[in-house]
């Protein structure tokens, strides 16, 4: 709202001149320049980051920026790609001082717009500096901490400051980093040149690029890091770069290497053409640098816990993480919605198309984790059944917000937490987005007697143009259609409007691929390994109506269930079980005792220092829920999960 749209002519423009209120002084109004597809003239910017502050979590940062005399505006990224939010971290940038020949240069901040600095440029000055730190979460309260003692995460969107008045693309960066000593650092960025510094880490050199492909190339460094070549052989390398809290993190299994590089092998056999020169996952093992899944188009940054490779066969493909932001390089990045692409950092994203950016992500990732082999094909049903069923009978709120809507959320929310997500509903449009891509490659096998299948619209949508990387090539909601109907002609239009705007409900969708959704008093052995890994959490969500930790706090209660019905809110504790102390056992015993038996289940529950009884009149037993075959229907299921 503050900005002019970057489509005007005009190359500043002053909003909200007319907002003079009768006896009020007229404000200082935003006065950014509106970006404009011109190179940046004054010449390359110098971008300097010393990251071995790692005990008191700072990144130091000089910038030398080239400029001309006259009025400058730097602007700090606030909407950043892959949030697809105004989520950019500026509370965290301190200790600007702007100087030109080491003479202070006044800055002020537009009050309008908290992430514009002006700045006026004498006569005479062809370039200034900026010198500032970016102060790292030094507590995740603070947000995600990205520096340990023995890793970090760099994201070159936290440390820069850029021009206004041109595009991204159009604005060069020769970038270096000074790392702690003994770290090795992997990112998507070429190595122009490497030196050591005093303190005897490595001074990295990168090759100077545009701003866009400079954001989009995060570093992760580690005293403890591993490269795996996943992609031996190839023309074009696809690398896992790991770096993990101690050594015997990194240490993997021949098989464990096999289904890595099948995920890539599976991928390119989906796809087809690769826009990336080379591939780098960047891939931390912690349990204290914050967890994070962040695609870019030649790398991605990906978060796991220590245990991701010791615990492998126990945790039995939990994760589709690596093949979500794998598959993001082709779709959301090389593709984007024509909405979401911004010329930069600082102008709106619109978030109308994450249903296929992020929905058909969701299943794809999911569908080349079974692929790959990396989640047995039990494990990757069960894993749709937890899906199917959330969207059968754990979103209460889709009766008052369509799928659409919730393509809004990054912006509405920006992922806070949400005492009653089920009926405020969060990101929905990833798993229902799931969903309704289930239920397109199912219709298209339908009608193509099963000859023809998503997978041909993937090649026709994101397998185009092989090798092209440095421009994106953005669609519509239209291109989306056309391409469907060039798979198979139907009315596509409909088919993907009534689901999104919510007059068909998609929890069917895995019908229309031969299996069904059932409960039974069981959860699968996959749903069971996920609550041992969480410690000791309990699942009750389709039976009373909420999940439950290992301490009796309850997560989200669902709306209208019996649970909510009773009273029982979001967050509160609950303490005993029919007069016996709260535990797993317990409860799950009451709830199968009240099946047969007509008391309610009576539970203590605390809220803050009071304690209240609550009777809960369920007795409908245990359920969890499970895929069942369809007699006589096609199992396309089985065939979607297969390797190609
Ligand atoms: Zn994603």
């Amino acid at each position: 709202m503050s900005r002019p749209p970057f489509a005007s002519p005009a190359t500043r423009v002053r909003i909200g001149s007319t907002l003079l209120l009768a006896g009020l002084a007229a404000p200082v109004l935003a006065d950014v320049p509106t970006p404009q597809d011109t190179p940046y003239a004054p010449g390359t910017i110098t971008l300097q980051v010393d990251a071995t502050g790692l005990g008191q979590r700072i990144f130091r940062v000089r910038e030398t920026i080239p400029v001309a005399a006259g009025a400058l505006t730097l602007l700090y990224p606030q909407w950043l790609p892959g949030n697809h939010s105004p989520s950019g971290p500026i509370d965290k940038l301190a200790g600007l001082r702007i100087t030109a020949a080491g003479k202070p240069l006044a800055w002020q901040r537009d009050p309008l717009n908290v992430y514009a600095f002006h700045v006026d440029v004498p006569e005479g000055v062809a370039s200034i500096q900026a010198d500032y730190q970016f102060l790292t979460p030094t507590d995740g309260a603070q947000g995600r901490v990205v520096m340990t003692p023995n890793m970090l995460n760099l994201q070159w969107n936290a440390v820069v400051l850029y021009p206004a008045g041109h595009f991204a693309h159009q604005i060069q960066y020769d970038a270096s980093v000074t790392y702690p000593a003994g770290f090795t650092a992997a990112t998507a960025l070429d190595v122009a040149q490497r030196n050591t510094s005093p303190g005897g880490g490595d001074v990295v050199h990168y090759t100077p690029v545009p701003l866009d492909i400079l954001v989009d190339s995060p570093v992760y460094a580690g005293r403890y890091f591993r490269q795996i070549d996943l992609a031996p052989g190839a023309k074009v390398p696809v690398r896992l770069n790991v770096v993990a809290d101690a050594p015997k993190y990194l240490e993997t299994k021949p098989e464990q290497l096999a289904q890595h590089r099948a995920l890539v092998t599976q991928a390119l056999k989906l796809y087809g053409a690769q826009h990336y020169d080379h591939y780098d996952f960047l891939f931390s093992l912690s349990g204290q640098m914050g967890g994070n899944g962040l695609e870019h188009q030649r790398s991605s940054e990906d978060g796991e816990d220590t245990d991701y490779f010791s615990e492998w066969d126990a945790k039995a493909g939990f994760d589709d993480l690596l093949a979500h932001e794998y598959t993001h390089s082709w779709n959301g990045k090389f593709r984007r919605p024509a909405d979401l692409w911004t010329p930069n950092y600082n102008v709106p994203m619109q978030d109308s198309l994450l249903w296929l950016y992020e929905g058909q992500t969701q299943y794809w990732g999911n569908v080349l984790t079974a692929r790959s082999g990396m989640r047995p094909l039990q494990a990757a049903r069960d894993d749709l059944a937890l899906t199917v069923a959330a969207y059968t009978d754990n979103r209460p709120g889709l009766d008052w917000r369509a799928v659409q809507d919730t393509t809004n959320d990054p912006i509405i929310s920006q992922r806070r937490p949400k005492a009653y997500r089920n009926y405020q509903l969060s990101e929905d449009y990833y798993s229902a987005g799931q969903l309704i891509w289930l239920d397109v490659d199912a219709r298209i096998r339908q009608l193509s007697g099963d000859r023809k299948s998503l997978d041909d619209f993937a090649r026709a949508f994101f397998g185009v143009d092989d090798g092209a990387w440095q421009a994106q090539k953005p669609y519509t909601f239209d291109d989306v259609v056309a391409t469907l109907d060039k798979i198979v002609a139907d009315d596509w239009t409909t088919f993907l409007r009534t689901r999104l705007d919510g007059s068909v409900p998609f929890a069917s969708s895995v019908e229309a691929t031969g299996w069904k959704l059932a409960y039974t008093d069981k959860p699968s052995d996959y749903a069971k390994a996920m609550q041992k890994d969480s410690k000791g959490a309990a699942e009750f969500t389709y039976s009373l109506g909420f999940s439950v930790d290992k301490d009796g706090k309850l997560g989200d209660v669902r709306w209208d269930s019996p649970a909510f019905n009773a009273g029982i809110g979001s967050g509160m504790t609950l303490v005993a079980v029919n007069d016996l102390t709260y535990d797993k056992a317990t409860l799950e015993d009451a709830v199968k005792a009240a099946k047969t038996d007509k008391a309610p289940i009576r539970l203590l529950v605390r809220e803050f220092n009071h304690y209240r009884t609550i009777d809960v009149d369920y007795h409908g037993g245990l359920r969890y829920p499970h895929l069942e075959r369809i007699a006589g229907k096609p199992d396309y299921l089985t065939r979607i999960f297969a390797a190609r």
